[in-house]
């Protein structure tokens, strides 16, 4: 799962336009959760799975939060249940900005699978066409797709921190 990549490759060359980047501006804090979100989007957030994998397989890639899965970005994103609660604070603004903004039955059409949401969250611009989003809305739902993921990786890291001690 670890070796699954997420970023639109189709995007184009100019990795300055990625809306990944684009949207930040100059604001320090935006700065700062669009670079664990670009950690994320090219696997180099490091998580179990990376660990066990770079360890030459010693260290578990079990999730050291929930101990029922390994922990991949995907796990972390969509299924660790100690994030249930971050999760869902978060991630209902980023559905209901979709459905709003894409034709009727786009949600469910897409993003029944949690391979699809994570598509979605990491790199939106794969489903650009599909949800007839122009620029502006492309840049709302990066806006929103940070934000997720960066409580989620805050949450996730003081959880961690808590275990450590
Ligand atoms: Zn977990």
């Amino acid at each position: 799962m670890s070796s699954l990549k997420f970023r639109n490759l189709n995007f184009g060359i100019a990795e300055t336009a990625h809306p990944v980047l684009h949207s930040v501006g100059q604001n320090l804090i935006e700065i700062r959760k669009a670079t664990t979100k670009v950690r994320m989007l090219t696997g180099t957030y490091m998580l179990q799975a990376d660990k066990h994998k770079f360890s030459q397989y010693t260290i578990d890639p079990i999730c050291l939060l929930c101990h029922s899965e390994i922990e991949d970005i995907l796990h972390v994103l969509t299924r660790c249940p100690v994030l249930g609660n971050e999760r869902k604070e978060y991630f209902t603004p980023i559905k209901q900005f979709v459905t709003e903004n894409s034709p009727s039955g786009t949600w469910k059409l897409l993003f029944n699978n949690k391979l699809a949401v994570t598509q979605l969250i990491l790199d939106c611009t794969t489903y650009t066409e599909q949800l007839g989003f122009k620029e502006d809305s492309s840049l709302q739902l990066e806006t929103l797709t940070r934000h997720f993921c960066f409580k989620l990786h805050y949450h996730r890291l003081s959880l961690l921190k808590k275990l450590d001690f």
